[in-house]
């Protein structure tokens, strides 16, 4: 389940959601997971989803919180690394640890990061017999609070390294070193980047919560509107409805990186340059999961995708003729326009959003009801939302990191130099 790229084909679930309107969210995680999970034994399943949640601090995982009688936003930052990110990688980190105990083998996780996924993928698998994990950050360009998410764990099977380069410095190296296949398969290296199929499976149970708690009334019309950079989020609730869950619609909500905000609105997909912002785990210009969607919109035709792939690949742009947007609307957010709608949402509703979710409340659509994906908690955000409303936004997790020491390894951007740090340190 953890490699493969799409299922072959998708299970539909209409016949199930008056079943699953009553179950708590590790009780509907597992009733949908164990549809793709075949090869894993029920009691075990249960086990490692219900493992997976307990480090939730809140009771309902994601709750829904009503800001008016159309609108709502779901909190998915009550993981241990306050993004909604958590809710793959602690599934994930469960299930490479069941792997190895199965396999009797250890793994190697290798992965670069931007921010929230590195601290995420880290917080996995951190204590977890059998795998070490080491995750690539360039040095000084992310934020205080993720580089001590990463690096004050106290774990030794932890390897925080701070790369002497951009994040695209470390994703080169990284893709060299996955593409030497004698030391992938000697080292048992595995990557925890967002085209990997469980993760997007996790994040499909949230969007089937959200639906189900909802009054019958306002489903019907329900549009989720997601801060958007890889595709992923928007890619999970997009299948679930695949599935045969009946939702309306989505909006991709982008900041001023827009390459989705303009596919979704002009046909036009074109690359340009990324420029830094304020949510700044969104920005990315092209977004690995679209190639998914692209698979589903164009009949499932794998020549289809990859001519289209390989005319954007070579040309930096591909526009496609009538292009059917089928269920998706789109918005755009700028660096300029943030700090406003996070004061008019603490104005209006006395609620304190995260930067990525301002970008979604960019312009919500009043005739629909709506379900805002909130992806991260403002605690990790303090100065944009001092700035903004001047509220000190604090977390206690991210306190008590302040006092912890922290450790991590510094590294020339250079594949030789990581492939030398990952051997001398992994698990055997
Ligand atoms: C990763 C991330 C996003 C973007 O999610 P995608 O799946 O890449 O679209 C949005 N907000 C936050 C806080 C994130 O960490």
């Amino acid at each position: 389940m953890a490699a493969c790229f799409l299922p072959e084909t998708l299970p539909d679930f209409s016949g199930e959601l008056s079943r699953f309107e009553s179950l708590a969210y590790p009780e509907l995680c597992y009733e949908f997971l164990r549809v793709f999970a075949t090869d894993i034994p029920a009691d075990e399943l249960r086990a490692i989803v219900q493992r997976s949640y307990a480090t939730f601090s809140h009771p309902e995982i994601a709750p829904l919180r009503r800001l008016s009688s159309r609108l709502h936003v779901m909190e998915l930052w009550h993981g241990p690394t306050l993004a909604f990110k958590d809710f793959a990688l602690q599934l994930l980190g469960n299930l490479y640890e069941r792997q190895c105990a199965q396999r009797k083998e250890t793994i190697n996780v290798l992965g670069a990061t931007s921010g929230d996924t590195g601290a995420a993928a880290i917080h996995g698998l951190l204590g977890k017999p059998g795998t070490a994990v080491f995750i690539l950050y360039p040095d000084g360009r992310v934020s205080p609070l993720q580089e001590r998410q990463m690096t004050c764990t106290g774990a030794d099977n932890v390897f925080a390294l701070a790369i002497d380069g951009t994040f695209d410095d470390a994703q080169h190296a990284l893709k060299e070193i996955f593409g030497d296949q004698e030391f992938r398969t000697r080292l048992r290296l595995s990557a925890v980047n967002s085209i990997n199929l469980a993760r997007v499976l996790a994040q499909c149970v949230y969007y089937l919560h959200a639906f189900l708690r909802l009054p019958a009334a306002e489903r019907e019309n329900v549009e989720f509107v997601v801060p958007t950079g890889n595709f992923g989020n928007v890619l999970a609730g997009w299948l679930l409805q695949q599935m045969g869950v009946p939702i309306r619609g989505f909006k991709v909500a982008t900041n001023q990186n827009d390459i989705l905000y303009r596919l979704f609105t002009t046909g036009e997909y074109r690359v340009g340059e990324v420029r830094p912002s304020l949510a700044p785990s969104m920005d990315i210009q092209v977004a690995s999961n679209f190639e998914r969607f692209l698979y589903f919109s164009v009949g499932r035709d794998p020549a289809r995708v990859r001519e289209i792939m390989h005319a954007f690949k070579t040309t930096g742009e591909f526009t496609f003729p009538n292009f059917d947007r089928g269920t998706f609307s789109a918005s755009r957010c700028t660096d300029a326009e943030i700090p406003g709608i996070i004061q008019r949402v603490y104005r209006d509703y006395n609620y304190v959003i995260d930067p990525h979710t301002a970008c979604a409340f960019q312009s919500i659509d009043p005739e629909r009801t709506s379900i805002v994906l909130s992806t991260a908690s403002p605690a990790k955000f303090p100065e944009t939302i001092a700035n903004a409303i001047g509220v000190d936004a604090t977390h206690p997790s991210l306190e008590a990191l302040k006092s912890r020491p922290l450790v991590n390894h510094r590294l020339k951007a250079d594949a030789a130099a990581i492939r030398a740090f990952v051997e001398a340190h992994a698990v055997a």
